[in-house]
């Protein structure tokens, strides 16, 4: 067994159970690309098991930080079992969820989305992509399911040097797909859409978006960043009457519409704008347009602390117009998906854009991932989603 020993004081973090070793605490060892490594401190003392990524900033993942634990099939077994037992327990309002959530389920790297009897995994390091054939049997053998399709063209494929592949690892057929969310139907498509296809994430928020619709008698609707419009079907189920969708995806704007029709809504009740949100706030504000429900949902513009003062400026920039474009005692939902910015700094942003728009108002609801993607109490990282549901003032 290959070893890797850390620089002095560099143990700290996988004492904390936090499975990232970087770079720059390392003193020597390595391994080939994925391969399980033993992680020492300075003074020779066991860590963990972890992943070797040769060309990843995050050079180590720790797997494990039992020294009596073996890497082997029977580990992703196991740690397989307990995610799928965790979402067993979640009482999910849909038959899509998250089965496999990176660090939070103790397989770094590793993303799989269950979509009714259709597996997505998204293998986005060294380590998961070394294992990945024991891993999809794994996978199959635990839930009795036989189609796993493969998504590994995220970013952090190229971060870790691994080349993009999509396609079938286990069974075959059609990549479109309809699922169950709440009591709407939504459909997608593993091989074309973003992420695994759908952003399982914002399930529960979309939910409580409807409810708030119709508790507050929301009529007029501008989902931002729509994709394939979730928040405007609920918004519609709400009881809004009229509910506009932008998106730059013309693919996802097709499907929002199509969505708009297979939920029994009147086409009438929905538009969807082909556009840069940024340049729709603008003429919608020039137009003197105005809303009683802004859902703003973009893409993540910091993905590491490092761009999180861009990051805040982009999201400054959109709130503060959307609190200008909101009716009095408007609703305003307003996410951010970037792990560089902390719920504490989001709050900031925002209160920032309601000072620079000259307006308060009363956060109502504070929102995050729902509970098949989990925060864990070891990995702050993993708090990536977070938002504001505010009354305008
Ligand atoms: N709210 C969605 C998820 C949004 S993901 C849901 O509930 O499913 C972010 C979306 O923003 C993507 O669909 C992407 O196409 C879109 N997007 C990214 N940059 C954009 C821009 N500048 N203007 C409009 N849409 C943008």
């Amino acid at each position: 067994m290959k070893k890797v020993s850390l620089r002095p004081g560099k143990e700290r973090s996988l004492l904390k159970r936090h499975p990232w070793v970087f770079e720059s605490s390392i003193a020597r060892g390595g391994g080939d690309s994925g391969e399980t490594v033993r992680v020492e401190s300075a003074d020779g003392q066991f860590l963990a098991w972890a992943a070797f990524s040769p060309k990843s900033l995050i050079r180590l993942r720790a797997w494990s930080f039992d020294e009596a634990e073996r890497i082997d099939a029977g580990f992703f077994q196991r740690r397989i079992e307990q995610a799928i037992a965790m979402r067993a327990r979640l009482a999910i309002a849909s038959d899509a969820w998250r089965l496999i959530h990176g660090e939070a389920d103790g397989l770094p790297g590793l993303v799989v989305d269950r979509y009714g009897d259709t597996l997505v995994a998204q293998f986005g390091s060294a380590g998961a992509e070394r294992w990945k054939t024991v891993i999809a049997d794994a996978l199959l053998a635990a839930t009795g399911l036989t189609r796993l399709y493969e998504r590994s063209d995220a970013q952090a494929r190229e971060w870790e040097g691994l080349p993009v592949h999509t396609g079938w690892l286990r069974g075959d057929g059609a990549t479109a797909l309809t699922i169950r969310e709440h009591e709407w139907q939504l459909t997608l498509d593993v091989a074309e859409g973003h992420k695994t296809g759908y952003y399982l994430d914002q399930r529960d928020s979309r939910s409580r978006f409807a409810d708030a619709v119709k508790q507050y008698g929301v009529k007029t609707v501008l989902n931002c960043f729509s994709y394939t419009g979730g928040f405007s079907v609920a918004a519609l189920a709400g009881g809004a009457t009229q509910v506009v969708s932008v998106d730059s995806s013309g693919p996802a704007l097709e499907r929002a519409k199509a969505h708009v029709a297979l939920n029994g809504f009147a086409a009438n009740r929905h538009e969807a704008w082909d556009a840069d949100v940024n340049a729709t706030l603008r003429r919608c504000l020039q137009e003197g347009r105005r809303f009683d429900a802004i859902v703003l949902d973009p893409p993540k513009f910091a993905p590491t602390v490092a761009h999180a003062e861009r990051a805040a400026r982009a999201y400054k920039d959109i709130n503060r117009l959307a609190f200008m474009l909101l009716n009095d005692g408007g609703l305003l939902y307003t996410f951010s998906c970037s792990g560089g910015i902390s719920p504490d700094l989001f709050h900031k942003i925002v209160a920032g854009a309601g000072l620079d728009a000259g307006v308060d108002g009363y956060i109502v609801e504070r929102l995050s991932a729902a509970a098949d993607h989990p925060q864990t109490v070891c990995f702050p990282e993993g708090d990536y989603l977070k938002g504001l549901g505010i009354l305008k003032r």
